[in-house]
């Protein structure tokens, strides 16, 4: 059977329990035999990082530790330049064989954003998109569809409206971590805890931007 990609791209800065709880039921739902995570070295979208991507990759295998479906990628952390998906796409269908097919995961937050992304039409040609919902936008799903005709064709826009999944809405988000360790505040039971242990005892996340 051709095999077929799934990517889990973001910044998983950190990765929290809304990722992994996302990321298990599209395992499940979609019968996936391996899903992979993919942390961005300087996503085009968003403001930089606030810590390495060595860490980042680190905190990720920590939290999959004895999940066999998924695995962490270094593709785009090894790569100089901001990490446009088309780019990964192309190097992941060049290592893949033949006939392999690449889906992309992204939550609904991120989908209202991809009229912006570097070649939106190619990258929506080149794989299939997969969609999690994520609050408050499941709200105003509507919305972000008629927002991506700037970009795509209304058979692209319908190919991605088919994709999308009854995920459980999970109101987790990195930010919201990074705030409460500032804070003072415990992030147990948002993020694993040996995600949580990582981040402690390496001072991640107290200040401004930590290498
Ligand atoms: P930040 O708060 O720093 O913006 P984030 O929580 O959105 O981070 P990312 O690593 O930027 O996390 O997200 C990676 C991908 O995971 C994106 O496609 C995003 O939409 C999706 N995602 C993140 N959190 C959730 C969640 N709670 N539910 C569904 N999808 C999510």
């Amino acid at each position: 059977m051709a095999e077929r990609i799934v990517l889990f791209g973001g910044t998983f800065d950190p990765v929290h329990n809304g990722h992994l709880i996302v990321a298990r039921h599209l395992a499940e739902r979609l019968g996936l035999e391996r899903m992979t995570l993919l942390p961005a070295a300087r996503p085009p979208h968003k403001a930089p990082a606030c810590v390495s991507g060595a860490h980042r990759v680190e905190m990720l295998r920590r939290a999959i530790e004895g999940e066999h479906v998924f695995e962490v990628s270094e593709l785009e952390l090894s790569r100089e330049g901001p990490s446009y998906t088309i780019d990964t796409i192309q190097a992941v269908r060049e290592r893949s064989g033949p006939g392999a097919s690449v889906s992309l995961v992204i939550g609904a937050d991120m989908l209202a954003e991809l009229p912006d992304w570097h070649r939106a039409e190619e990258v929506v040609e080149a794989a299939e998109i997969i969609v999690a919902r994520r609050p408050p936008w499941h709200l105003r799903m509507e919305e972000v569809f008629a927002s991506l005709a700037v970009a795509l064709s209304a058979r692209q826009v319908e190919r991605i409206r088919r994709g999308v999944v009854e995920t459980p809405l999970i109101d987790i988000s990195s930010t919201e971590i990074r705030r409460r360790i500032r804070e003072g505040r415990s992030i147990r039971f948002l993020v694993p805890d040996d995600v949580r242990a990582y981040i402690e005892e390496r001072g991640l996340y107290l200040g401004g931007n930590s290498e």
